[in-house]
């Protein structure tokens, strides 16, 4: 049964890693498929070809999630090819890893800024369009770090506590417009983000998670679509942790 027919999503940060297997994964469910990233590049180019394989409409677009003009302008670009956005779902985000001591104001402001002012941003630009449709679907990217903080990653953990906030903030305030507001907090997924971490830390993660394993975009997309269906129609203002336990 396919979850998402007929439906519009926009997905941010989806040239690769989590962003393009929820891309991948709401096709596959007949979602038409608006996805943004900081370039429009091969990546952009070989996964626009591999949604229009699975039948659905699909376009990429070269879009700064940490720059309030360039999300409204996102939006609307996306609402004249698209005609509506059903579903957004936040999801760029970046590291910018280092102990306090060491940590300068623009690792600070440049995490905040991407991982946090974006789910700001392009919330606030797509509200009034889903306000007006009286339906809408809001999936933010948190991780398990910004529930538990994590040396080493203060303003990553920062960022993604403050989604955490803003989240069930937005569930309360639009739920009567029917409208849901959730967050995944994902725990260790293996992507280009987790791969830039030495081989030692990498392990040391894997050997911490009960399931023995990294989780997989697959994984976190799985619950994703859950979000964003019918299936979860009740769920808002909710934090699901997809950690193979790793946050219990
Ligand atoms: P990734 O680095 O593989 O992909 C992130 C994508 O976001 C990239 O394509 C990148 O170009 C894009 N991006 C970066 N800055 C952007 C900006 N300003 N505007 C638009 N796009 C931008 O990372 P990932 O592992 O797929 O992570 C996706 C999301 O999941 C992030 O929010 C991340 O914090 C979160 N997350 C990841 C893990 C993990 O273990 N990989 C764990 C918890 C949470």
């Amino acid at each position: 049964m396919k979850l998402l027919e007929g439906k519009t999503a926009l997905i941010t940060g989806a040239n690769k890693g989590i962003g393009r297997g929820i891309a991948v994964k709401f096709a596959e469910h007949g979602a038409n498929i608006a996805f943004s990233d900081l370039f429009y590049n091969e990546d952009s180019v070989n996964l626009e070809k591999e949604l229009g394989s699975l039948g659905v409409k699909a376009k990429g677009y070269a879009s700064d999630a940490s720059s309030f003009s360039g999300s409204e302008q996102l939006i609307n670009d996306v609402n004249q090819e698209f005609s509506r956005i059903d579903i957004l779902v936040n999801n760029a985000g970046i590291t910018r890893d280092g102990l306090l001591l060491r940590m300068t104001e623009q690792d600070w402001d440049m995490v905040v800024n991407v991982n946090l002012k974006s789910v700001f941003n392009l919330t606030k630009a797509i509200q009034r369009d889903m306000i007006k449709q009286r339906f809408g679907v809001i999936i933010n990217m948190s991780s398990v770090v910004g529930i538990e903080g994590n040396g080493g990653q203060s303003n990553y953990a920062a960022s993604k506590a403050g989604i955490i906030g803003f989240t069930k903030s937005i569930a309360q305030e639009l739920g009567s417009r029917n409208i849901r507001c959730n967050a995944i907090a994902p725990g260790f997924i293996d992507t280009e983000m987790t791969a830039k971490l030495p081989q030692e830390i990498r392990d040391s993660f894997a050997k911490d998670v009960p399931m023995k394993r990294p989780g997989t975009p697959d994984d976190v997309a799985n619950v994703a679509l859950f979000l964003a269906s019918e299936l979860s129609s009740y769920v808002n203002g909710q934090v699901i942790c997809v950690c193979g336990g790793l946050h219990t």
